[in-house]
């Protein structure tokens, strides 16, 4: 049986705890107990993991593609060895069910082994010129990577952090979640026991502004890599625009979904209420706004209500179960207040609406239909267990809403007619799109928003990219 490990920072190598340093408590969001303790970096720490990331640095970007997709290969295998303890841990400091975890490890091993292919395809080109000149492109590692990641993919968000700049030859300083730091650790010590130099990661946590706002004033840092909120993300582009860093910004959505009157419900039904409900709602592709055709309209909420009523709620950890707690207090609390002011507003809930049990921070699956598109929680990312569901009459209209907002991460499409598949394809301004599917992402496939919800992408080839400089060398 997996127990909860006990807390460092990973720098240069070193497992970096106790001292005077101040600490954070890692809560099970299941039973509110307190599991740990996070020792949080100073300043000198924050020091010592720039000195060893720019070291780390000139060391990997002169590395050989065969020593990194060693690595990157190395790490994906111990991450598949050690699947069962990373997803115990996961599910211990985050919630989600362990099933859950278990494929969010795969994930990242799946990447890993996608990145340790991709080294072998930096290509530059050589460009026509007269004989005896020579103009080539070339692209070459930004540099050291600041990466912060947030809670809801303990593991996932710290793999997409390590797995392009690594095999691009960057080194990274990663500030993962304070909330789900044991997960990222592991993740981080696949890839030193695979042989990654010990200079070139580093894990440290703190106060995220402070370490934030120290990382990102310094020289050193040549791109940051941030996912979490867009007011976050705006507030962290500012500080990278002070020094012209490179930035990926992976920032929140607010899901449309576009389900029109020639699908079968019940079948839309099976596929969409599994995946709203996916890790309590709090992920940034999750679909919230229900954008549905009048005629199916009354069918569709009441299958989405029984569907959702029926979802085994608990402990991530026991079998059986669906759903978990959310991650922290803080998202409860947004439930309440979101799903209350759309009621007042007079919104119609037909079940959830309310906090389960007496210990940890469950809050039951909720569906809300008829919100006026003014209530909050229309307009802000809900990030939660939370459907919300609307009648609308025509394309347009229905594609009107998709785009009312100023977010695009990711949108949802039901329809069987091959135009409208395409009109939406054309029509939704959005940075992944899934038609009659959910299956949005991939190793291979690149993940990244428009509008607020950021600009960059990770994953594919793009991820790889997004870590490269390009150099364009004319020889006379
Ligand atoms: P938050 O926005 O403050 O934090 C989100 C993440 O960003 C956390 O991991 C946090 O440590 C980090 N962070 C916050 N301030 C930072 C800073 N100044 N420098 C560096 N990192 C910083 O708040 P939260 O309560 O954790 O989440 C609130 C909202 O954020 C959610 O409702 C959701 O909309 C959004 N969110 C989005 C994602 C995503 O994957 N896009 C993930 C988590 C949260």
């Amino acid at each position: 049986m997996t127990s909860y490990p006990a807390l460092h920072m990973i720098i240069d190598g070193e497992a970096v705890s106790g001292g005077d340093r101040n600490t954070f408590a890692i809560v099970n969001p299941a039973t509110g107990e307190t599991i740990g303790a996070l020792p949080l970096a100073t300043t000198a720490d924050l020091d010592r993991a720039l000195e060893a990331a720019q070291r780390g640095f000139v060391r990997w970007r002169n590395s050989s593609p065969q020593e990194r997709a060693a690595v990157l290969n190395g790490a994906a295998r111990l991450l598949i060895e050690r699947q069962d303890m990373l997803a115990r841990i996961a599910t211990m400091e985050q919630g989600k069910p362990l099933a859950e975890s278990r494929i969010e490890v795969m994930m990242v091993a799946g990447l890993f082994q996608f990145y340790a292919g991709e080294v072998f395809r930096i290509y530059g080109r050589t460009l026509v010129r007269p004989a005896g000149t020579r103009s080539t492109v070339t692209y070459q590692p930004v540099g050291p990577v600041a990466a912060f990641s947030p809670w809801n993919f303990p593991l996932g968000n710290p793999g997409r952090k390590l797995g392009a700049p690594i095999a691009a030859g960057c080194s990274v300083i990663m500030k993962s979640a304070e909330e789900t730091p044991a997960s990222a650790l592991g993740v981080l010590q696949c890839l030193l026991d695979a042989g990654l130099p010990k200079e070139v990661a580093q894990a440290v946590f703190g106060v995220p502004d402070e370490v934030s706002r120290y990382l990102l004033a310094s020289p050193i840092i040549r791109k940051l890599s941030f996912t979490g909120s867009t007011v976050i993300g705006k507030h962290l582009a500012k500080l990278a625009a002070e020094d012209m860093k490179r930035t990926t910004m992976e920032l929140g959505g607010h899901g449309p979904v576009l389900v029109f009157d020639d699908v079968d419900v019940d079948r839309v039904l099976d596929v969409m209420v599994g995946h709203k409900y996916r890790n309590a709602g709090q992920v940034c592709v999750s679909p919230t706004r229900f954008i549905v055709q009048e005629d199916i309209f009354d069918k569709f909420r009441t299958g989405f209500a029984e569907r959702a009523k029926a979802i085994k709620v608990g402990n991530g950890l026991d079998d059986g179960i669906q759903m978990g707690p959310m991650a922290n207090p803080r998202r409860p609390d947004a439930m309440e207040r979101l799903i209350g002011g759309a009621k007042a507003a007079g919104a119609t809930l037909h079940t959830g609406g309310e906090r389960l049990g007496n210990q940890g921070f469950f809050y039951a699956p909720s569906v809300l239909s008829e919100i006026p598109l003014d209530a909050e929680i229309m307009n802000e990312e809900p990030f939660g267990p939370v459907a919300l569901i609307n009648p609308f009459g025509s394309a347009d209209d229905m594609i009107a809403e998709a785009n009312r907002l100023p977010y695009g991460l990711a949108a949802y499409s039901w329809t069987n007619d091959v135009k409208m598949q395409r009109r939406i394809a054309r029509e939704v301004e959005t940075g992944m799109l899934g038609i009659n599917s959910v299956a949005i992402g991939g190793a291979d496939s690149p993940f990244g928003g428009v509008k607020w919800s950021g600009h960059g992408h990770e994953d594919g080839p793009e991820g790889l990219q997004a870590c490269l400089v390009t150099k364009a060398v004319h020889e006379g």
